[in-house]
């Protein structure tokens, strides 16, 4: 008889949030992770009194009341609204785009002038249904901002031209004739106070968890550990990569502790030119707010983050969602079907980029589902 009702693949949000779940229905579980540590990408680290975002920024938002409390009983969340900055050529911008952007743009005041300017630019363009993001941001914002905000971006952060990515990816950019820099349209936002690594030991609390332990480097040992099995992993790896290997975008991180108390005002500052070949640098402090008067910490700690082409063995970040990927990804959909006893969740399971309240909203419905 196997040893636990669940075996847990990945000890990120969605296995943690999965795990709690089992083990308050009364299941038996195990969670193993092959990284030396819990969160998944969301994982902070302490450096210097600073949470450092290891993988990337990660900000909490949602308007999901149910996944919003759900994240309270875990961590205290603090009061962080993310705004975020753009440099063009050593022309600074608000994004998301909105009343400032266009203001600072083209020296204008009010939402009929930005219309008007934007009309003009989309008229001109003439674009009927588009059907790429750079058709998808110039019916939007026009070409202007198109030019100096988003294409040199979007192509170091891809690795293609805007004319050879989906229109979806910048859908979920905020366009708005106010004068609101609020990154999000969510109701509730914030960073827990702590770290989301300390988040994530609150949900696994209680639960069994086996780090550096890859399910791949021991595969029937773990298989016959449990009966079911929930894999939050890559599809394509479970499967051996047998119809083929997804592919997804890279990133690295450059980070440096710097002497100085308030390296650039804000903890996301993007670099939008192409020549850059960084797409963003991130001041962590700011995340915590540490620069607002109360606790002042003497250093920083910021990352520049580069985008990379990956390659197997590197860790996945963002899914490649374009015809061929997908059409791959539905195959493999299809084969996890035919597999009775594990349930294929998360980010890298969904093959989809999904913020961190969509992966704990699916976690509670499958397991709500399956327990
Ligand atoms: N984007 C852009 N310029 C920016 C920020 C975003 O063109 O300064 C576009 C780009 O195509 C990117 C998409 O918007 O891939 C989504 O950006 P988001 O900030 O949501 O990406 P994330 O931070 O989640 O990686």
């Amino acid at each position: 008889m196997a040893k636990y009702d669940l075996l847990i693949v990945g000890a990120g949000l969605y296995g943690a949030v999965f795990a709690r779940e089992a083990l308050e229905a009364g299941k038996s579980v195990l969670v193993i992770d092959r990284r030396g540590h819990i969160a998944g990408n969301a994982y902070t680290e302490e450096t210097e009194g600073i949470q450092i975002h290891k993988y990337g920024a990660h900000i909490f938002h949602t308007s999901d009341k149910r996944v919003w409390e759900y994240v309270n009983r875990f961590a205290e969340f603090n009061n962080y609204r993310h705004e975020l900055l753009a440099v063009y050529k050593n022309e600074l911008y608000n994004l998301p785009f909105n009343m400032n952007t266009f203001s600072k743009m083209w020296n204008i005041r009010t939402p009929e002038e930005a219309k008007r300017i934007i009309e003009e630019q989309v008229k001109e363009a003439g674009i009927g249904e588009a059907s790429n993001l750079e058709e998808q941001a110039i019916s939007l914002v026009g070409r202007d901002i198109y030019e100096k905000l988003i294409k040199g971006y979007t192509r170091k952060q891809w690795g293609r031209e805007c004319s050879e990515l989906p229109a979806f990816i910048i859908k979920r950019l905020p366009v708005r004739y106010v004068y609101d820099n609020n990154y999000f349209n969510d109701r509730y936002q914030g960073i827990p106070i702590g770290g989301y690594t300390a988040m994530v030991g609150k949900i696994l609390e209680g639960i069994e968890t086996r780090l550096n332990a890859d399910f791949f480097a021991d595969r029937e040992y773990y298989e016959a550990l449990a009966d079911r099995i929930v894999f939050s992993g890559m599809i394509d790896e479970y499967f051996d990569y047998s119809l083929g290997e997804l592919e997804y975008r890279g990133l690295k991180f450059e980070t440096e502790l710097l002497d100085t108390e308030n390296y650039q005002g804000n903890a996301v500052i993007n670099y939008t030119e192409y020549e850059i070949p960084y797409t963003r640098i991130i001041e962590h402090k700011h995340f915590e707010l540490k620069c607002q008067g109360g606790e002042k910490l003497p250093g920083t700690v910021i990352t520049r983050e580069y985008p990379h082409t990956w390659k197997r063995g590197d860790e996945p970040y963002y899914p490649i969602n374009d015809d061929k990927n997908n059409a791959l990804y539905e195959k493999y959909r299809t084969l996890a079907a035919k597999e009775g006893r594990v349930i294929f969740g998360g980010r890298l399971g969904g093959y989809r980029y999904l913020d961190m309240d969509k992966v704990i909203a699916m976690a509670l419905n499958d397991s709500r589902e399956a327990l």
